[in-house]
């Protein structure tokens, strides 16, 4: 068979590889210069450095295993463990530790982050009539947290954890979606009737606390940078690879005569062409972009598919890397989230990567990534470049009173994210269930919206794809 993967990202790039000997041949289109797409290692003067993803989940096996497979074992490095905080009111707190993405079972996590009348409503939670939940549901991360514990919950220290990873506050967030432990923990709760937040979120913590300790770190990375796997992948995979290559349409060629074996196949706008000068025609075609391209992409070949699709929504992002010369004054952190709301502060994040991570401190100096930009709010597409350097540096000082100028900015990065990553919102589970149900056999769908936002979650989703496609 033939193929095409139209994007490589993390998800096209492990379908490429994973089909590498299978005997089919694989082309792989991407729209850009570069391969990667949200994994992207910039060369820095004191070393290679991620400006997209820069960690990722390692307790969840999928990419571990994978990597490992890859011969990468030895390039993973783990973070140097140290706290992070939360700026709140104007004061930076430490995060809480306990409870799942911010949300507690009792008020003392997040006591000192909450008011004593907010306290007092967590604890009372289980006291007061639970709420009905309809196994397999999903609600909104916000609007269940707001009611049944209080908005300053939500904004004070849910939207600052969970929308740290998601780029969206937790009113734009499913439960299901993005907590599906905690949604699986309702399920079962329900069998016995209303359910209460706290009593799920405790029993999530005591399961916690019963597995085997001893893992090793939470968290990985790669010594130099996520360029270490789309690098090796893209050269194992054997696939041909084009880059800027911008795929504006898939057409299904129509059967001859009404004979379905003449005429079966996909050519690609803007694929490549054969000797003849004829658009190659492809087998299977693989869509590892983006939700909103992939429902363009869908638009002939899936129609259905393609109106449900185009209902998923991207938010944008920004990134700023910053050098500076020193660390002297910087907080012994490894991170700091910024609480909804908080007046005159732009970031919604700080990763103090040369705290963060062993690795990085040996280089000298402090390397600080300052994020930008919420589901909702377009300051990562709006703001010019100097501006987005300027509030890192103004809100950097104002959090922590390091002030970057004085320390000497060595190297700076800017990075937008345009539709960095997908809304999981509480209808997102069940669109992806439709358009799964909608898409033709010969069409794989694969990528962070299908399977989920995390590197590990692309890599299973894009494996498990791939085997399909052998
Ligand atoms: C700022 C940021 C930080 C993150 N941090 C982490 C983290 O620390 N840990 C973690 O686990 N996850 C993190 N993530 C999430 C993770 O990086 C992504 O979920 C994952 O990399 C997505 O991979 P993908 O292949 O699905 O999509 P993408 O990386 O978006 O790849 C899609 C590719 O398709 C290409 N493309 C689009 N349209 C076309 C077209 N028409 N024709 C051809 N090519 C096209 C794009 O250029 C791109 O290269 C982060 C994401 C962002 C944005």
């Amino acid at each position: 068979m033939r193929i095409a993967i139209i994007g490589a990202g993390l998800a096209g790039l492990t379908v490429a590889y994973e089909l590498r000997d299978s005997g089919h041949e694989v082309d792989v289109y991407e729209a850009t210069d570069r391969l990667g797409g949200k994994l992207f290692t910039v060369p820095f003067e004191a070393g290679p450095t991620d400006m997209g993803a820069e960690a990722f989940m390692a307790r969840r096996t999928d990419a571990v295993d994978f990597f490992t497979e890859l011969g990468l074992g030895d390039s993973l490095v783990e973070p140097s463990g140290l706290g992070s905080l939360v700026y709140v009111d104007g004061r930076l707190e430490p995060l809480p530790r306990a409870g799942i993405m911010g949300i507690p079972a009792t008020s003392e996590p997040v006591a000192h982050l909450v008011s004593a009348e907010t306290a007092a409503r967590i604890d009372a939670e289980g006291e007061q009539p639970g709420f009905e939940w309809e196994p397999g549901q999903d609600v909104n991360v916000g609007t269940l947290v707001r009611q049944r514990y209080g908005d300053e919950v939500v904004d004070n220290v849910v939207t600052s954890l969970l929308g740290g990873v998601y780029s969206c506050a937790a009113d734009d967030l499913g439960v299901r979606a993005t907590i599906p432990q905690l949604a699986a923990e309702f399920d079962r709760l329900a069998a016995d009737g209303p359910v209460h937040l706290s009593r799920a979120v405790a029993n999530l913590e005591r399961a916690r606390k019963e597995l085997p300790t001893g893992q090793g770190a939470v968290f990985n990375a790669f010594r130099e940078g996520y360029q270490e796997v789309y690098e090796l992948l893209a050269e194992k995979s054997g696939a041909d690879i084009y880059v800027d290559a911008f795929i504006s349409g898939v057409e299904r060629l129509k059967p001859l005569h009404g004979n379905k074996d003449h005429g079966e196949g996909f050519t690609l706008k803007g694929g490549e062409r054969d000797e003849d000068g004829k658009d190659i025609v492809y087998d299977r075609v693989v869509l590892a972009v983006p939700a909103p391209t992939a429902s363009l992409l869908l638009k002939q070949i899936a129609p259905e598919a393609s109106a449900r699709l185009s209902s998923v929504k991207l938010a944008n992002s920004a990134v700023v890397g910053m050098r500076f010369a020193t660390d002297e004054g910087l907080p012994q952190n490894s991170g700091i989230l910024v609480a909804a709301g908080e007046e005159g502060v732009r970031a919604k994040a700080f990763t103090l990567s040369s705290r963060k991570w062993p690795h990085l401190a040996e280089r000298g100096g402090a390397l600080v990534r300052a994020s930008f930009g919420r589901f909702g709010d377009d300051v990562a597409l709006r703001a010019s470049e100097d501006d987005l350097v300027d509030w890192a540096l103004d809100d950097l000082e104002a959090i922590t009173g390091f002030d970057g100028r004085e320390a000497g900015l060595e190297e700076i990065y800017v990075q937008r994210w345009f539709g960095g990553i997908p809304r999981y919102d509480e209808t997102h589970l069940a669109t992806v269930a439709d358009v799964a149900t909608a898409l033709p056999e010969d069409i794989a769908v694969v990528g962070a919206w299908v399977g989920g936002v995390g590197v590990p979650a692309v890599i299973a989703q894009a494996r498990a794809a791939a085997q399909q496609l052998r």
